[in-house]
């Protein structure tokens, strides 16, 4: 019997890259996914089989994790082996801007699902998404023992998502573990994180659709890694015989500036003639420096990450080269309406 696993976020960077993982490994793959007035399945779609065929193995279903009776109703339907919670609001700006709707779907969510898995008795493995946001203010190198100092309203439910997995998993014995990961990023990654829109940037500014780009703090400190490798070490920490928490990250520390220098560098571009300061991408508090040190993760799990950011940069520059020429007319015309100008990459994201 293949093995089950539902995915809250599915059709997010991770989500995405988490189910063609799980379908490679022979897995039945269930999702949840939000009703929208447009279709929102673009990450996965490339996947998706209709299930009237015979060997679909990906199901999708409706389902919101600000409805714990639907997710009763979906896990007792299911019955899956493994649930991974990559479902949430994951921006820390517009955390600021939509604090209770973070903490109801980045918090609350969390132990809605946990709680629903008691209620429809499905003894599945869990994994929830945590984050390097929760070490906020407590300076790098972060590790699994580091105290938490979370420095946004994102940052604060992600640490009550943290201890409430410990917490079920003290109290009701289940296999819930966190995954404490450090910025993972790839073509896939959302629009308004840094990375992306600053190769989204490089790629338009090459193509002469765009002049400049508007940014915020460039000193800010992060540990980018590569999504594709980060969903091993998620599906790793499921495999194991003890429910324990790791962290995933690739313990090397690069600035903003250094993520522009390395994307604007590969199209033969300076930087600083292209970027421009605009206050409203600053955070009213910010997150300095995050480095993780995965040395738990290397020794327990044999998880190691092989792409660093300068290659990242690379990467991901090239798949919006690639995206940009590929672009067809619709898209085009969303980029006059919308979404390829980057000072309509709206609200300070
Ligand atoms: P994305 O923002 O790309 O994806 C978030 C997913 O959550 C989407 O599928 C979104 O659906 C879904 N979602 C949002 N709100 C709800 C809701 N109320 N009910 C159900 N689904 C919802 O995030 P990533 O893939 O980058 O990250 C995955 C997880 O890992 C997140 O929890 C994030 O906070 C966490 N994380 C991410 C890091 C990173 O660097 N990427 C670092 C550390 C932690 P829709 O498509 O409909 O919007
Ligand atoms: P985060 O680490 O989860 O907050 O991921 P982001 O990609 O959103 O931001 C990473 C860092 O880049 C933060 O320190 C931001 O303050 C900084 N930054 C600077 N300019 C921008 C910008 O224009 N957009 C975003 N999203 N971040 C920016």
């Amino acid at each position: 019997m293949a093995k089950k696993a539902l995915i809250t976020g599915i059709t997010g960077q991770d989500g995405s890259y988490l189910a063609e993982l799980l379908l490679s490994k022979g897995y039945e793959v269930h999702g949840l996914i939000r009703r929208a007035s447009t279709f929102n399945t673009a990450r996965i779609d490339h996947m998706y089989v209709d299930p009237h065929q015979e060997g679909a193995k990906l199901f999708l279903h409706y389902g919101d994790l600000a409805d714990g009776a639907r997710l009763v109703t979906l896990l007792a339907q299911i019955n899956p082996d493994e649930v991974y919670n990559l479902a949430a609001q994951s921006h820390v700006r517009v955390s600021f801007d939509e604090p209770e709707h973070t903490g109801n779907t980045t918090g609350m969510g969390s132990i809605r699902l946990l709680e629903a898995m008691r209620m429809a008795n499905v003894n599945a493995r869990f994994y929830q998404a945590s984050s390097s946001e929760m070490f906020g203010a407590t300076p790098p190198p972060q590790d699994e023992e580091t105290p938490f100092y979370p420095r946004s309203p994102y940052g604060a439910a992600k640490v009550y998502s943290y201890w409430v997995t410990k917490n079920y998993r003290e109290a009701y014995g289940m296999f819930a573990v966190n995954g404490i990961l450090f910025n993972h990023e790839s073509p896939r990654r959302g629009e308004t994180f840094v990375t992306r829109k600053i190769t989204r940037a490089v790629a338009a500014i090459k193509a002469g659709k765009q002049q400049e780009l508007y940014m915020g703090n460039l000193d800010a400190v992060r540990d980018w890694g590569y999504a594709a490798e980060y969903v091993e070490g998620m599906w790793r920490m499921l495999q194991v015989d003890e429910p324990e928490d790791f962290v995933l990250a690739t313990n090397a520390g690069y600035t903003v500036k250094d993520f522009l220098q390395y994307s604007f560098e590969h199209v033969g571009l300076n930087w600083e003639d292209y970027v421009r300061f605009d206050e409203r991408y600053l955070r009213p508090t910010e997150v300095d420096a995050l480095i993780g040190d995965y040395s738990k993760a290397k020794d327990k799990l044999g998880w190691e990450p092989t792409v660093k950011t300068p290659e990242l940069a690379r990467i991901m520059v090239d798949a919006d080269i690639e995206a940009l020429k590929n672009a067809g007319t619709h898209w085009i015309d969303t980029v006059n309406l919308k979404s390829w100008n980057s000072s309509l990459l709206v609200a300070g994201a």
